[in-house]
């Protein structure tokens, strides 16, 4: 028996006025997760733990059986593994803004104009910083931002960001949050990071030619958000699993990463609106044929979420059900339909709402319940569970899992 799950960023909804006071997921046509739901049983879960608003990070850890409260120190770690970062053990990981300072470093820009183009050569000049005594790692990534790596002995993620937040403020120093000697050599350390960093971005060519053109000089770095690289047990040998992972966004990759999914990469799988969702179906169906467990997960329904537009997300939802078309042919294969998190459009941002799940195979028990949507599945056979409820159930589906007691 193998496991498909399948995630929804954002899936799970509030009542909208505008569709009758219905969820965009009662309301988009469904046919292929119409038919898989006869085959299964459903219930609702609450990610990390009722009334707790999950970022995607923590979400995905639980949902892959790791406890987040114990596993996630910040997001940093996971954008650097999807990069495809060589993140070691005890690694500090950052992520950072390149920004826009004057010369008393109050911030004009947080995001110096989202820059877009040059940033691998800026990353390239930041690399030439040497402090003494730690190895430091600039990558960039998408737009304006980018992860900073320190590695080496003594350093401590129990430190504060610098990131002002607003314009007009002076960057902040950053400073130790733990009484710890760790904490304050590596306060000390970014607060030379950034120093450093205007140093050898200021004059630099592309800056020059920004401010040229009138834009904004990515002159300095802002890193926040510093996370720790533990070791954990991955999939193989946790669950004797081969798992594999199908996504666009680099967080998403990053936890599968993080917890020792092999990550394929799929040409036009990009984590937004515009990503080949054949691709990625045909690609996860694939994989299964080699692996045990195939962790494929779709990012525009959150961005709809996130930009309030139900209609859009009805329009993935339904766009997503069409792609999922090769799924209802998989043989002896558990199918898994949930999401990491709701992402109402009327808040436009992540909630506690509980987000409907479905377990679908042969040998699942049919609950009777019909179609998928947030309201049907509260009917459905699973009742409520948790994120980290998800991965025991489904290894006992699949036979995997040994008796407790005599
Ligand atoms: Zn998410």
């Amino acid at each position: 028996m193998k496991a498909l799950l399948v995630i929804f960023d954002g899936l799970g909804d509030r009542p909208v006025k505008q569709l009758g006071y219905k969820t965009p997921l009662q309301v988009a046509e469904k046919p292929n997760l119409d038919k898989l739901s006869v085959t299964g049983i459903k219930g609702i879960m609450d990610t990390i733990a009722p009334g707790v608003r999950p970022g995607s990070a923590p979400a995905h850890l639980a949902i892959f059986g790791y406890d987040p409260y114990k596993y996630y120190t910040g997001r940093g770690i996971f954008e650097a593994l999807g990069m495809g970062l060589d993140i070691r053990e005890g690694d500090v990981v950052f992520r950072f803004n390149f920004a826009t300072v004057d010369e008393e470093m109050r911030v004009v820009d947080r995001r110096a104009g989202r820059i877009k183009r040059y940033t691998e050569d800026l990353a390239e000049a930041l690399n030439t910083i040497e402090i003494p005594g730690v190895e430091l790692i600039f990558k960039e990534a998408v737009e304006h931002r980018g992860v900073l790596v320190l590695r080496g002995e003594g350093l401590s993620w129990k430190v504060s960001d610098v990131d002002p937040g607003k314009t007009g403020f002076k960057v902040k120093m950053c400073k130790p949050l733990d009484g710890s000697l760790e904490a304050l050599r590596t306060a000390e350390i970014v607060n030379k990071v950034v120093a450093e960093s205007y140093r050898v971005l200021k004059d630099h060519w592309v800056n020059k030619d920004r401010i040229s053109r009138g834009l904004p000089p990515a002159n300095i770095i802002l890193p926040r958000g510093a996370s720790i690289s533990t070791k954990v047990k991955g999939f193989k040998e946790r669950y004797k699993l081969r798992a594999y992972c199908v996504a666009g966004g680099t967080l998403y990759k990053g936890v599968a990463k993080f917890v020792g999914m092999e990550v394929l990469n799929v040409p036009g799988a990009t984590g937004t609106y515009g990503t080949d969702y054949d691709a990625k179906v045909h690609a996860a169906v694939r994989a299964l044929k080699d692996g045990d467990f195939v962790y494929l997960h779709f990012k525009p329904t959150d961005l709809a979420g996130e930009d309030g537009d139900f209609r859009r997300k009805v329009d993935i939802i339904q766009r997503i059900d069409k792609a999922l078309e090769p799924i209802l042919s998989l043989e002896d294969t558990l199918v898994v339909i949930t999401a990491d998190h709701s992402t109402p459009c009327s808040i436009k941002t992540h909630s506690a709402d509980p987000v409907p799940i479905m377990i679908c195979g042969e040998e699942v028990r049919r609950d009777g319940v019909k179609g998928f949507d947030e309201i049907s599945a509260a009917r459905g056979g699973l009742g409520r569970i948790r994120g980290l409820h998800l991965m025991p159930i489904l290894l006992d589906l699949m036979n995997l899992t040994e008796k407790y007691g005599a």
